[in-house]
């Protein structure tokens, strides 16, 4: 979780040593497809933002849930850097979810906020690192 505090032990003899990294912070607005009415519960320039992992609206603005669960997916990897070849690092319209409605949510990276791994995490760096073995997709 990124919003909690460090845990401290009282067993542990001497504090984690700060292991910081950084995430973009998103604006997701909404957009309207020219000629395309909105059908959604959207309007043109709503938006909501996501800093860490809190997601903030403005208040008394919603945002449709189904609008939402097209746009999520896609919120982690825009909040990390990405390589300048990456489709995720250029593409950053996504389309809502009815095929009828007009709207779209471009995902800006308005800035970076810096985090701490041991505040956002139980587990240690030190922990084993996964399997780097290759996959390759059977088709
Ligand atoms: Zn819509």
């Amino acid at each position: 979780m990124l919003s909690g505090m460090p845990k401290k032990s009282p067993a542990s003899p001497k504090p984690p040593a700060r292991a910081p990294f950084r995430l973009y912070d998103l604006k997701i607005v909404v957009e309207k497809a020219a000629g395309q009415p909105m059908i959604c519960n959207h309007q043109e320039g709503d938006f909501f933002e996501l800093r860490g992992e809190n997601l903030s609206l403005p208040a008394g603005q919603t945002f449709p849930i189904y609008s939402l669960a097209a746009v999520l997916p896609l919120l982690p990897a825009k909040q990390r850097e990405t390589h300048p070849n990456d489709w995720m690092t250029t593409d950053a319209v996504i389309a809502c979810p009815d095929p009828h409605c007009g709207g779209r949510f471009r995902i800006l990276r308005t800035g970076t906020s810096v985090f701490d791994h041991a505040a956002v995490t139980a587990v240690p760096l030190s922990a084993p690192k996964s399997s780097t073995k290759s996959r390759k997709r059977a088709r």
